[in-house]
């Protein structure tokens, strides 16, 4: 059995040049730089419930540091430092050293990509539980926050949603994928990209942003609540993969766009002045960014059709794997 100690030690602790004090004593050091604000976020993923028991590790120790970028992307700031808390079953740790091995690997394979130290956290025994804190820069004044959509702003999205939620309602048996679409799907669930660059380049570009790990209708929903706003956006203008396009037509799938949550893409409202600049940096970072919709004055968010009939609709939110 493996101490706390032997645990971070052997599995976590590693130099740090970007923080003042790393792993290993009672609290890590970081030094602001002038000019600059923090940004500090918190998610945990709960077994059973974020992901199942029998997870691959490796992607497990990925997402859980993904979903907590993607909220640094959302807000337009850089990602430089990390703490982790980990609640481990002793059984897990007794038996299975692999696990920790995989996890360690994972998380670092992605902190080390967007060189992000993790300075600190905490091991405990108990159901499986990982909890991470994310502390990132922006220039101060300059976070692209929920509150700040403004009347007329175009609605935008990254990438292509619903894909994960596919992935998750076919693991969950509620409808069947072929072999090849599972396989197209998974990553969007188990490894999803977090749009770190995208959010720092829509500073000056975005007047709000939010990333969607709810489901659009509601992550949107918090855009436009927060900035006392109204919107519509298209049906048909969302942008989603070809597996996703073709079961479209299914109520549960309609649920995976616009509800289904775990997408860890950006959801932005922009001036229409910017437009072209938007369609430039799509290009220049090969991440598709769509125009679905329009904020105006007012409250609620109403869905159109291809005709712009607004559409009747029964949305059910996910939860995860609360089915
Ligand atoms: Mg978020």
């Amino acid at each position: 059995m493996c101490s706390e100690f032997d645990i971070i030690h052997r599995y976590f602790k590693r130099s740090v040049s970007g923080a003042v004090l790393g792993i290993g004593d009672d609290a890590a050091l970081i030094a602001p730089t002038t000019g600059i604000e923090l940004a500090i976020s918190t998610d945990t993923l709960v077994c059973g419930k974020h992901f199942f028991p029998d997870a691959d590790p490796y992607k497990l120790g990925y997402k859980s540091l993904a979903v907590n970028l993607s909220d640094m992307a959302a807000m337009g700031a850089k990602p430089r430092w990390v703490l982790l808390t980990l609640t481990l079953p002793e059984d897990l740790v007794k038996q299975n050293i692999a696990w920790l091995s995989g996890f360690s690997d994972g998380f670092f394979a992605l902190a080390d990509w967007y060189q992000i130290e993790l300075i600190g956290g905490n091991t405990t025994a108990g159901a499986l539980n990982i909890g991470i804190q994310i502390i990132g820069e922006v220039a101060a004044g300059k976070a692209l926050r929920r509150s700040d959509a403004k009347l007329d702003d175009d609605i935008w999205v990254s990438g292509k949603i619903g894909d994960a939620a596919l992935a998750l309602q076919h693991e969950l048996g509620q409808l069947a994928l072929h072999p090849t679409e599972i396989e197209q799907c998974l990553p969007a669930l188990l490894t999803p990209i977090a749009r770190v660059e995208l959010g720092q380049r829509l500073i000056g570009l975005a007047h709000s942003a939010i990333d969607l790990s709810d489901g659009l209708m509601a992550d949107l929903g918090h855009i436009l609540t927060a900035s006392g706003k109204a919107a519509w956006i298209y049906m048909t203008d969302i942008p989603c993969s070809s597996v996703l396009e073709k079961y479209r037509q299914q109520s549960v799938v309609m649920n995976c766009l616009l509800a289904g949550g775990d997408d860890y893409e950006l959801c932005f409202t922009a001036p229409k002045i910017n437009r072209r600049k938007i369609d430039m940096l799509s290009a220049e970072l090969a991440i598709p960014l769509t125009r679905i919709g329009e904020i105006y004055s007012g409250e609620g968010l109403s869905v159109r059709d291809a005709q712009g009939n607004a559409m009747t609709l029964e949305i059910r939110g996910y939860d995860h794997f609360r089915s």
